[in-house]
């Protein structure tokens, strides 16, 4: 299992498409990735492998930003409505999460009564949850980091906010996840394999940081919403 996200002006799809076909051997039983451009959110999932997914793809299609996955069902069998992205019931929200939330059922409870879930998955609770925090705080930043706030459990967490298109948002705990750095974009891949045809310049995100990963900078956080300065480091690794 694993996720890449890409914001930039390459072809997203085809980063987002060659990073997961990187990932393959993590092992998954479905995949799909979420585009956006000003049409709005494009999704496509499948069961089964990344040519099924590439095949798929609408090959058109032209977008600055984008979240990809692969999944390895832990919660809800592995189909096309469990697969990844996830949305939140307003639209607001698209997100891609690798790892389990050990607390959903609460937080499903304590939160989110009024809401009606369209998957099995662990992972719809982060993003139905997300939205209804934004409907409280109006700022998508304060509403993702009082989310992974709550969240117990391990995560790598890519978000889309379908009105932000300048902004990738992400946050690890667990789970692994580092962002690539490169010249008017910028890239998030569970491994560095998944990105080495793009950069070779790396960010480190530590446990419990969330990162705005905009095309031209980056900026990390903690979950209480201090700015962290963060070296990049170069890779040297034989692809
Ligand atoms: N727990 C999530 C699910 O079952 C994510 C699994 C994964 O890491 O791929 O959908």
């Amino acid at each position: 299992c694993g996720i890449v996200g890409y914001i930039g002006q390459n072809d997203t799809k085809e980063v987002l498409l060659n990073g997961l076909e990187k990932l393959e051997y993590r092992g998954y039983d479905s995949a799909g990735i979420a585009t956006l451009n000003e049409e709005g959110i494009s999704l496509t999932k499948v069961k089964g492998r990344i040519a099924a997914l590439r095949e798929r793809v609408d090959s058109s299609i032209q977008a600055t930003m984008g979240i990809g996955h692969t999944r390895w069902a832990t919660h809800g069998v592995p189909s096309i409505t469990n697969a990844h992205p996830h949305q939140s019931a307003s639209g607001r929200f698209t997100l891609v999460h690798n790892g389990v939330i050990e607390n959903y059922k609460d937080l499903k409870k304590e939160y989110l009564q009024d809401v009606s879930f369209v998957s099995d998955t662990d992972t719809e609770v982060v993003v139905q949850l997300i939205d209804k925090l934004y409907q409280k705080h109006q700022d998508t930043v304060e509403a993702f980091r009082e989310t992974m706030r709550l969240l117990k459990g391990s995560y790598a967490i890519g978000l889309i906010d379908v009105e932000d298109h300048e902004t990738l948002y992400v946050s690890k705990n667990k789970s692994p996840l580092l962002v690539g750095l490169g010249d008017g974009f910028n890239l998030v891949a569970s491994d560095a394999m998944a990105t080495l045809k793009e950069t070779d310049q790396y960010l480190e995100i530590f446990d419990k940081e969330i990162v705005l990963v905009n095309r031209n900078f980056v900026e990390v956080q903690t979950l209480e919403g201090s700015v962290v300065e963060r070296k990049a480091y170069t890779a040297e690794i034989d692809a």
